[in-house]
């Protein structure tokens, strides 16, 4: 077991907090894209595996054509380097769970990078290799937590037809369900990504999901016009129509206490949890409906992109690359600190750059003084408003 105690938890509470309200140079966030290969073939995958793309270019995104992949020899390095307010990392691709050592690339992050928790999506094709991770977090880091969010976007076989993998459906839930029982600090969400493929059928999907598939935690995502996907011009306003819908009753539900909070923390800390999700997805909206400069983003600062093969970038949407890990020596903060990534900062704040990027905003609304206002304000309405069944 590796717990900490509660001293060693507030000590490091005090770094975290000034490096996200006042300093800023130490990264809290951190997106690995372990790998850029996938056993499925989603029409609206940014890596472009459903669509006729070149395997050279496929490969490159977040990093170079027919580079090896980080070993785990490598990847324990890069763990010990990445500064004392690493709090989340999220290992993604491709499908993560193809690597076979993911696992070991999770203990390395919360052992010796000493990360809170892990975030790990997944198409939910690999059950075993999903229950192995959550079953060593739960035994090794019981302190921590591991969200495994997994993707089902629709009705049963349009799903496996969408992805390209007969019985995936079916799969995904088992995983789902078992990964539930396996700890308190192993949370499974179901995923489900709205895009021009399943936008008529994202409702049934849902209502599938939470009324007869037994889903009690669900997120929600719109797919991403960027990498190889390019969304079909025309249909942006349907596609958004359906996610706000969707929205509507997944807001409806949790509410009524069909769904649970993402975090399934409790008392306070759900509260402030739900608090912020209620601001992100209004700041949303609003930026897809009228995008525009609201917020400093903080990729480069607080949260940044960690390629297969060892590019850093400041987020999946600009493709400059900040250096290689392999050309530090694994020192992730030194590249960090170092000119490409200090222009890149420059050139984030003077370009007033904005996006409705998710895993920016996260950072970026911890990261602003009213924002926080913002959200103890509305976590004390929540509150006040309901009748108190907790903390
Ligand atoms: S599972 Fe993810 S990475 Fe694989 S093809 Fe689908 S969207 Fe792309
Ligand atoms: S605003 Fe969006 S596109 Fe610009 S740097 Fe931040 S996350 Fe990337």
């Amino acid at each position: 077991m590796n717990n900490r105690n509660p001293a060693e938890r507030r000590s490091r509470f005090l770094p975290i907090a000034w490096n996200c309200l006042v300093n800023r140079r130490s990264p809290m966030g951190l997106i690995h894209f372990v790998t850029n290969r996938c056993n499925a073939k989603c029409a609206h995958c940014f890596h472009g595996y459903g669509r006729e793309v070149e395997q050279t270019a496929r490969t490159g995104l977040f990093s170079h054509p027919g580079d090896a992949e980080l070993r785990l020899d490598e990847l324990e390095q890069l763990a010990r380097h990445l500064g004392p307010c690493l709090f989340n990392v999220n290992l993604s691709g491709g499908e993560p769970f193809l690597r076979e050592d993911l696992e070991a690339i999770g203990r390395a992050y919360l052992g010796l990078g000493g990360a809170a928790s892990l975030f790990v999506s997944t198409n939910g094709s690999f059950p075993e290799r999903a229950l192995s991770l959550a079953r060593m977090v739960a035994v090794e880091y019981p302190d921590r937590v591991l969200f495994l969010s997994i993707s089902l976007d629709d009705l049963p076989e349009r799903h496996d037809r969408a992805r390209g993998i007969p019985g995936l459906f079916e799969n995904a839930l088992a995983t789902y369900h078992r990964a539930r029982e396996v700890a308190s600090n192993v949370r499974c969400l179901i995923n489900l990504t709205v895009s021009e493929y399943n936008y008529r059928s994202a409702a049934a999907a849902y209502h599938h999901l939470i009324r007869d598939c037994g889903v009690r935690n669900l997120t929600l995502g719109m797919a991403r016009n960027e990498g190889f996907y390019t969304a079909s011009k025309g249909l942006e306003a349907e596609v958004l129509a359906t996610l706000e819908a969707v929205q509507g009753f997944l807001r409806k539900d949790r509410r009524a206490g069909r769904l649970e909070s993402p975090s399934e923390a409790s008392g306070l800390l759900a509260t402030m949890h739900e608090a912020k999700n209620r601001l992100q997805t209004q700041f949303l909206e609003n930026q897809r409906r009228q995008p525009g400069y609201v917020l400093a983003c903080r990729a480069a600062a607080l949260f940044g992109i960690l390629g297969p093969s060892g590019e850093v970038f400041p987020c999946e949407l600009v493709p400059r690359s900040l250096g290689n890990v392999r050309d530090y020596y694994y020192e992730f903060i030194d590249l960090w600190h170092d000119s490409k990534a200090e222009a890149m900062r420059t050139w984030i704040a003077t370009t007033r750059c904005h996006c409705t990027y998710e895993c920016a905003w996260t950072y970026n609304l911890l990261a602003d003084w009213g924002c926080l206002g913002a959200m103890a304000g509305l976590g004390l309405c929540t509150r006040i408003g309901r009748p108190r069944t907790d903390g």
